[in-house]
């Protein structure tokens, strides 16, 4: 195993000393390969103590193998983990200051709920007091206070997600490793428990790095996300960072809804770049990116970020498209107006329900433009 310190990737090029706060764990040129096939590809990445870190990414992308390597469930093929400025090669899974919550919770079906909670302080020996004072203070931390006597089938999948936490907080870990912790719940209590995992992470103090899939989920928990695609981070930020600057194509398509286009770079200057692009006209830009007169880039605009109107708006040479509402889709909150430009192409544009009818709503058929601003349009060169 290569213990050499990897470059930093591009993403992420600051270089915070081992154990700092900013460089809490510290991976190094991180790779897991089985066999011919590389599962995590020479990853390297800072993650700060107290933070929620989450890893998302497509099925397949690396996630779990990457927090096997942090539990010390799989071995690194090269590359370093630092857990607080300590080298974890040599360190067993069980003597890193870390826990594993997994997706499956993995309660043992005939212990009570306080036996649940209490079996990793008992087979340290602690005594009956200490026992009983540690799992009643992080049960009431979880609100499961009063369920102690329970099993887990007696419970709800809520509840049991809530002694799975309790259980692998108990011994107070310097870091917990959490794979799809909220996967096993309906969508509103998963929207309730992610506030829940927040406050009770805020609390304790711990550093939490999450696993999942789903994106709203990570921009809801996650202090800074890392978004994988084939076993490599393609982007480190905060949920804004993320969805406001992805910083190439598969970011910004894996992130939300896009309209996405390739043009042709016209004017490069201070102020921003005027592109010629065939589905959406001339796109200007306030965003000054280097990529030169002639050059092809991608230019990719949010939904929520384009405006629908009956009337052309002022500037129509520019950021304003012409088009025909050809699918609306009524979500209750937002609409969902699918609108066909001159090329062919649909767009697809959001807006807030926001008055409740007093307006003849855009109806499906009409012809209407679209504008937007000159802020609005994220330019990538990759
Ligand atoms: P999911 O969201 O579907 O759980 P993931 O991002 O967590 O996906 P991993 O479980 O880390 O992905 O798997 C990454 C890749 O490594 C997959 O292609 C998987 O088939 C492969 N892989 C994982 N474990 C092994 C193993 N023990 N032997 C061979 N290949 C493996």
């Amino acid at each position: 195993m290569s213990t050499e310190p990897e470059p930093v990737s591009a993403a992420n090029p600051a270089q915070p000393a081992a154990g700092s706060d900013d460089g809490y764990v510290r991976l190094r040129g991180l790779t897991k390969r089985f066999g011919e096939f590389t599962a995590v590809d020479a990853v390297s990445l800072d993650i700060r103590r107290g933070e929620i870190f989450c890893l998302l990414g497509g099925s397949g992308s690396g996630k779990t193998t990457l927090l096997r390597m942090l539990a010390g469930f799989e071995v690194p093929s090269a590359g370093r983990i630092e857990i607080d400025g300590v080298d974890m090669s040599a360190i067993p899974p069980y003597e890193r200051p870390v826990n594993m919550m997994f997706q499956s919770y993995a309660l043992f079906p005939h212990m009570s709920v306080e036996r649940n909670v209490a079996f990793g302080l008992e087979q340290e020996g602690l005594s009956r007091a200490d026992i009983r004072r540690q799992v009643g203070e992080i049960l009431d931390i979880v609100k499961m206070g009063a369920f102690t006597a329970r099993k887990p089938h007696q419970l709800s999948g809520g509840q049991r997600q809530r002694v799975a936490l309790a259980r692998a907080l108990v011994k107070r870990p310097k870091l917990l490793l959490l794979d799809e912790p909220l996967a096993a719940l309906d969508k509103k209590l998963r929207e309730h428990t992610q506030f829940e995992l927040i406050n009770i992470q805020q609390r304790l103090g711990v550093t939490f790095v999450v696993v999942t899939h789903d994106q709203e989920e990570a921009m809801t928990l996650g202090t800074r996300l890392g978004v994988m695609n084939q076993g490599r981070i393609v982007q480190v930020g905060s949920p804004s960072d993320i969805y406001e600057s992805p910083a190439n194509r598969f970011v910004a398509d894996f992130i939300g809804s896009v309209n996405m286009f390739a043009g042709e770079v016209r004017e490069e200057g201070p102020q921003g770049l005027r592109i010629a692009c065939a589905e959406l006209g001339i796109v200007r830009t306030d965003r000054a990116v280097r990529c030169g007169p002639g050059s092809t880039v991608w230019t990719a605009i949010r939904p929520e970020k384009i405006s629908i109107a009956r009337r052309a708006p002022p500037a129509a040479g520019e950021n304003a498209v012409r088009g025909t509402v050809r699918e609306i889709a009524y979500m209750g909150d937002l609409s969902i107006y699918l609108v066909q430009v001159q090329s062919g192409t649909l767009l697809r544009v959001t807006l807030p329900n926001i008055t409740r009818g007093r307006e003849r709503p855009i109806a499906r058929g009409e012809v209407v433009w679209l504008s937007w601003h000159g802020s609005s349009p994220v330019v990538l060169t990759e």
